[in-house]
């Protein structure tokens, strides 16, 4: 009938603009994906070609130039590292079926490999852990992987003085894990956007940390991995910040049930 065939274009229209949306999200990625790479290897090249031509004359600038290429070859072997990744975390489709485990040990874990990096930047870090947490049926090394790029995050981001807080609690059937600091916050309009793949704040800002070509910034790829790494362990993540006051990151995991 009609009918059926109305139904039936409907579906297929629909599937089609699926389809779409699929092929231009692909199509965007490989730009993206591209363009960040070719600036580490423009810089790289400039850089090479500058030390050829300065040969001997001045050895002090050579060697900046070397180191500088030395740490744009570890940012795009990061890069590489961190694209794999991804693409090795969405190939997988069979549910897991993990033990549930009490996470608290691995938090404090997390905590211990990054206070040395605070200490070193001036920065507290503190960790406000309940001493034993209820099971929760995830991959261990995912969720601590999950924390510690958090955390990293978190130390990049905030001053000198400033502080970060690891935090668990629990609410109904629900645990808590989170990541808090005082430093420069999110605005409002960039929050829905942070998770994307290769997105950035305020490129001038990240760019600080390295000079003013971009050299040593990040790649926006770090919380695209953490969503993904607490997705599929069944949980999700949520942000929420005030500029100037503070940014939550709050991994949601759900409680085994008692079994
Ligand atoms: P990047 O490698 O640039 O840090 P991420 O995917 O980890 O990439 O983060 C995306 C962007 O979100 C960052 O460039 C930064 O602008 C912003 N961001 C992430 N965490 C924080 C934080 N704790 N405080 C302020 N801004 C943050």
């Amino acid at each position: 009938s009609a009918d059926e065939l109305g139904a039936l274009a409907t579906a297929f229209n629909h599937m089609i603009r699926e389809l779409g949306t699929l092929l231009e999200q692909q199509r965007a990625f490989v730009a993206n994906a591209s363009h960040e790479l070719r600036t580490p290897l423009t810089n790289i090249k400039l850089r090479v070609e500058a030390v050829r031509s300065l040969g001997v004359e001045d050895l002090a600038l050579s060697e900046r130039y070397l180191s500088e290429v030395e740490s744009e070859a570890d940012r795009m072997a990061r890069m590489a590292a961190a694209l794999l990744d991804l693409a090795h975390l969405e190939r997988r489709t069979a549910p897991r079926t993990l033990p549930p485990i009490d996470l608290t040990p691995v938090l404090h874990n997390a905590a211990s490999l990054m206070s040395l990096r605070a200490e070193r930047a001036g920065q507290v870090l503190q960790r406000q852990l309940l001493s034993v947490l209820p099971a929760t049926a995830v991959d261990p090394e995912e969720i601590e992987e999950a924390v510690i790029n958090l955390l990293d995050n978190s130390l990049k981001y905030t001053p000198v003085g400033g502080q970060v807080t690891l935090r668990s609690s629990v609410t109904s059937g629900q645990l808590l894990i989170q990541v808090q600091d005082t430093g420069p916050g999110i605005p409002a309009e960039d929050l829905p956007r942070i998770f994307d793949r290769f997105y950035r704040v305020d490129k001038v800002r990240s760019r600080r940390r390295g000079d003013a070509t971009g050299l040593g910034s990040g790649a926006g790829l770090g919380l695209s991995i953490t969503r993904m790494l607490v997705r599929q362990n069944g949980g999700d993540i949520l942000v929420t910040s005030t500029p100037g006051a503070l940014t939550t990151f709050t991994i949601v995991l759900p409680i085994a049930p008692v079994a």
